[in-house]
């Protein structure tokens, strides 16, 4: 670093591995440019200590004065905020920093607290959405799916807030809660005598926590739920990490009794040899597969080359983002056992689940014939 810059230029540790650069006297962003590529270019020259040989990469992050801001603190904090957008845009580049990363930041930022405090608040939910035997088209199943709603009232779709609470750890928490909410309720249902598998997602973070499988058998204990009523939704991403410690922890679920499903199957990790591998019980294929099955024959080719693999590894098989009954009809004649998606139900609060169960156990020859439950 010190070979790339100037005499008037001032290099500063932070702490770590974070240093802090002062260019003076810059006459345009280009200057500041072609100064942070020099640093990086000087930073990836391969080294050697002691006779092993590194290779570095840096992520530089730049704010401007006056530009940027007039107080050294938060020049220094966006500066901060750019070398981050580095960071997450691939490592060894340099980002300038903008009022659209600030606002980004300040977003996730108020996001992070407003997650904290509903969760301290007991503010989250657990909605349901049935599985459905495809043939009899009863109720086989159900999975829990997270709520969060916002101060006026509105839903928050998980999809904003999950990734940032994977980020932060706090999925930990609201992980448990919906693995707790969900047992819970579902240990309900059982004593009403409705003998229905809950799936529950489980995010790759919250799976490969030191504390997961405890938190699993506590839950069950606590909620009385018998383990082959509780499957585990996990990703195939999962499966690709850490492979023995993987394997321990599903063998260990197995060993209890409890489930496995690869959700959003075909859409990850293409090895396909760690389905030999795992203990798995159920394949979901994806919604996007779903959605285009009718129109796309490379789709259709997908699903049904998923439909033999089940078939001949013995797994049970759920198509998700069933909107339309000729989806049903279609993934029926091709021997998809079982059905999720709007076209039965959208995901409902517990009591509307509760109510929706007893709605179909009367008769559930006629589809059609039930508005909620049908409706597409
Ligand atoms: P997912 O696990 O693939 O869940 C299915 C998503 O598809 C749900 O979205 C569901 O509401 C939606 N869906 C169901 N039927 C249909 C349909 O017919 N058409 C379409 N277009 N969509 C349908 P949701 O609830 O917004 O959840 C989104 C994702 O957030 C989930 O995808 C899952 O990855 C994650 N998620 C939700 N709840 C939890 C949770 O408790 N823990 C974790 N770790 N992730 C969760
Ligand atoms: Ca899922
Ligand atoms: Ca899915």
């Amino acid at each position: 670093m010190l070979n790339a810059s100037r005499a008037l230029d001032t290099v500063s540790r932070q702490g770590g591995d974070e240093f802090t650069i002062l260019l003076l006297d810059v006459s345009s962003f280009e200057v500041v440019a072609s100064f942070a590529n020099r640093i990086l270019a000087e930073i990836a020259v391969p080294f050697s200590l002691e006779g092993y040989r590194y290779d570095l990469c840096a992520s530089i992050g730049i704010s401007l004065f006056p530009d940027d801001s007039e107080n050294v603190e938060s020049l220094y904090r966006h500066a901060g905020a750019a070398m981050h957008q580095a960071k997450l845009e691939g490592r060894n580049r340099f980002r300038f920093f903008s009022s659209d990363i600030d606002s980004s930041i300040r977003h996730r930022h108020f996001l992070e607290q407003q997650m904290r405090s509903a969760l301290e608040d007991g503010i989250f939910e657990v909605f349901y959405q049935p599985k459905v035997d495809s043939k009899s088209a009863s109720i086989v199943g159900m999975e829990a799916l997270v709520r969060w709603r916002d101060a006026n009232g509105c839903l928050i779709s998980p999809m904003d807030f999950i990734p940032l609470a994977e980020e932060t750890g706090l999925i930990i928490p609201i992980g448990k809660f919906v693995l707790q909410k969900a047992c819970h309720d579902t240990q309900e249902l059982i004593k009403e005598g409705r003998q229905l598998v809950v799936s529950v997602n489980i995010s790759t973070v919250q799976f490969l926590h030191e504390s997961f499988l405890q938190m699993v058998n506590n839950t069950l204990l606590e909620s009385g739920l018998r383990p082959e009523f509780l499957e585990l939704e996990i990703t195939e991403g999962v499966l690709a990490k850490d492979i023995s410690h993987t394997q321990h922890i599903l063998s260990s679920l197995r060993e209890r009794g409890i489930r496995i499903a690869i959700d959003d199957f075909g859409t990850g990790y293409s090895n396909l040899a760690y389905l030999k591998r795992f203990p798995i019980d159920v394949l979901k294929i994806d919604k996007s597969f779903v959605h285009e099955m009718l129109f796309n024959k490379s789709d259709i080719a997908i699903i049904e080359a998923i439909i033999n693999l089940a078939q001949a590894l013995d797994l049970e098989l759920v198509a998700e983002g069933v909107e339309t009954q000729e989806q049903a009809n279609s993934l029926r004649s091709l021997n998809c056992q079982i059905l999720q998606g709007y076209l039965f139900s959208r995901p409902l609060p517990f009591i509307e689940f509760r109510d929706l169960l007893w709605e179909t156990t009367t008769s559930i020859e006629a589809p059609g014939k039930h508005s909620r439950y049908w409706r597409g």
